[in-house]
């Protein structure tokens, strides 16, 4: 190992990327390589997996695929029981550990018990989209903030927003989780003062073979995720920086390349 970073009961907290393995970090894909146990999400790719050492634990603890997913008192008890037996662990998670991954829990939860615990960035869905909506997520002069926002509500309850700030001019909108909630998603934006003609992009399998791209505008955001499975990681962008490139070009006065 080129550091002494990874000692023997210690756990990394890793980011994995969007799913493409070329996506992976040259850190995260040695951190992965040393593990003895790796606890991985389910958004995690097989491919991704196979960098770990042949004889290295693997343990999923995502829901998908019907299984149920552990809850995340019991993820925390198994990484620190891992660690504190002696073993050097990843938990590797998708996109970056920072961006809703629950890593201040796994933090927490290593530090109470003084397992050494570090944390390795990866690269969000949210830039792996906009890469390949082939878009920005800023634009100079009208997309000055950008926005990461769940909308996932715990089962049983009602998805509670900031509609108004969400829906304030010059941003773009990164939802994670959104697909199931886009209707509510475009209404509450449409009703607190988003244009209806927002652009939007939604991306699905951002950075895998599966990757699809699908257009329109904010009105049409429920029926542009129609035709998305229910198990397809989606991220939905919206706002002006997301405009199909093209357009962006025209409106700037730039020579258009396509119509
Ligand atoms: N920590 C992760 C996000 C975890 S939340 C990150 O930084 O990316 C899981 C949500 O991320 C999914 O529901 C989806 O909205 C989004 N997501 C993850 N991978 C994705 C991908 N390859 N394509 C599109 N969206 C993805």
């Amino acid at each position: 190992m080129p550091h002494d970073d990874f000692p023997p009961a210690s756990v990394w907290l890793v980011g994995a990327g969007p799913g493409d393995p070329e996506l992976l970090t040259r850190k995260a894909a040695r951190l992965i390589a040393a593990a003895d146990m790796i606890f991985y999400d389910a958004l995690v790719g097989p491919a991704v997996l196979d960098i770990a050492a042949p004889d290295a634990e693997r343990i999923s603890v995502g829901k998908r695929s019907g299984r149920h997913s552990k809850d995340q008192a019991t993820i925390d008890a198994l990484i620190v029981a891992a660690a504190l037996s002696g073993q050097r662990v990843v938990r590797l998670k998708g996109g970056d550990p920072a961006i809703f991954g629950r890593t201040a829990e796994e933090v927490a939860a290593c530090r109470a018990a003084g397992v050494t615990v570090r944390i390795c960035p990866g690269i969000t869905a949210a830039s792996a989209a906009a890469a390949a909506a082939g878009t920005a997520l800023t634009l100079r002069g009208e997309a000055r903030r950008l926005t990461f926002v769940t909308a996932h509500a715990r089962a049983g309850e009602k998805l509670v927003l900031d509609w108004a700030a969400l829906a304030a001019e010059q941003g773009t909108l990164a939802v994670y989780m959104g697909r199931a909630a886009a209707t509510t998603v475009a209404q509450g934006l449409i009703a607190a003062g988003r244009r209806a003609d927002t652009p939007v992009a939604v991306v699905v399998n951002a950075s895998l073979p599966s990757e699809r791209i699908i257009r329109g505008k904010l009105s049409s955001l429920a029926f542009l995720v129609e035709t998305i499975g229910e198990r397809d990681p989606t991220m939905l962008l919206v706002g002006e920086a997301v405009r199909a490139p093209a357009r962006v070009a025209a409106r700037r006065g730039v020579e258009e390349v396509a119509s």
